[in-house]
């Protein structure tokens, strides 16, 4: 069998571990991303927003999948929360992977349709694509929620069945954005029990799961950043994916932590510093550090190409 992102999917359901979709904006996130990926011989998914495609540009993706594809024939590229059948068709033409539709503040019935169009679209040119049912609670980029609304299983299944998704991300309590929870963060694991039993075979995908490790919230704050945050405990996410079929993890809060954290220390420190390659060969650093950490004692998904 072809060791496309299908596969590595089927994989990780099967042998519960999680592909990590991290999230990208620039070249040295890029690349701390594939670092990360070969030193932990893991899949991994390079994620990226509509804002970071207009911030990069089309050439630039385009090239940097061409980079991947000769470095690490696992890395795959998914679009990550694309509103519209017209950036999700930009996406595939681009060479992406997968795309998700969220069509979440949609009705069902116009999530379905919606999701059903890029469904089509997609899997033609072979392409996966990930829908999402219920609302996922917080900011990221101009994705906004003010609500959590779980994900309904029966609401779920309908809309898997209808639009035939590949990934399927729920809504049990994870939130987008660094400040993610007033109180301990308590993911519905009852909720993602009912979803499992109506769609045993769909692989799931957890969004907003970045830890906002306390170690980076001091250091931004050590440094005259200004933040307040609260992630996600990482024995929740790990839970997730050993005893479920949460088979993608997306991270985007943390990445940036560790980036500007990393910053803000550096200039800090060596103010004598002008050359950017070591400014942000610093930054890139902790960031490969931090990914290849997560994939390898979160997600688990080391070794597994
Ligand atoms: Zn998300």
């Amino acid at each position: 069998m072809k060791k496309n992102l299908k596969y590595y999917l089927n994989k990780a359901l099967n042998q519960h571990f999680a592909l990590g979709a991290f999230n990208i904006c620039n070249l040295e996130n890029f690349q701390a991303v594939l670092e990360a990926s070969i030193i932990a011989n893991s899949p991994v998914i390079v994620a990226i927003s509509e804002s970071s495609m207009q911030y990069m540009g089309e050439d630039f993706i385009k090239s940097i999948i061409q980079v991947a594809k000769k470095k690490n024939p696992a890395l795959f590229f998914n679009l990550d929360h694309g509103k519209s059948f017209e950036i999700c068709k930009k996406a595939i033409d681009l060479g992406f992977d997968s795309v998700m539709i969220d069509g979440s503040l949609l009705s069902l019935k116009d999530n379905i349709a919606l999701t059903k169009k890029v469904v089509k679209y997609a899997h033609k040119r072979k392409v996966l694509v990930e829908g999402e049912i219920g609302q996922i609670k917080g900011t990221e980029d101009k994705i906004c929620a003010k609500d959590q609304l779980y994900t309904r299983a029966i609401d779920a299944s309908i809309f898997v069945k209808q639009t035939e998704v590949d990934l399927l991300a729920v809504s049990i309590g994870t939130a987008h954005g660094a400040n993610k929870y007033t109180k301990k963060a308590q993911l519905r694991f009852d909720i993602l029990s009912e979803i499992e039993k109506e769609l045993p075979n769909t692989p799931l995908v957890l969004h907003g799961a970045s830890t906002v490790d306390k170690s980076y919230i001091n250091l931004m704050k050590k440094y005259g950043g200004k933040i307040n945050g609260k992630g996600l405990d990482k024995q929740l996410i790990v839970k997730a994916v050993k005893n479920h079929n949460i088979v993608k993890v997306n991270t985007d809060t943390d990445i940036r932590l560790v980036s500007t954290a990393s910053l803000r220390k550096i200039l800090s420190e060596k103010p004598d510093i002008f050359d950017p390659r070591i400014i942000f060969g610093y930054y890139k650093k902790n960031l490969i550090k931090y990914l290849t950490n997560k994939i390898q004692n979160v997600l688990f998904s080391d070794n597994k190409i």
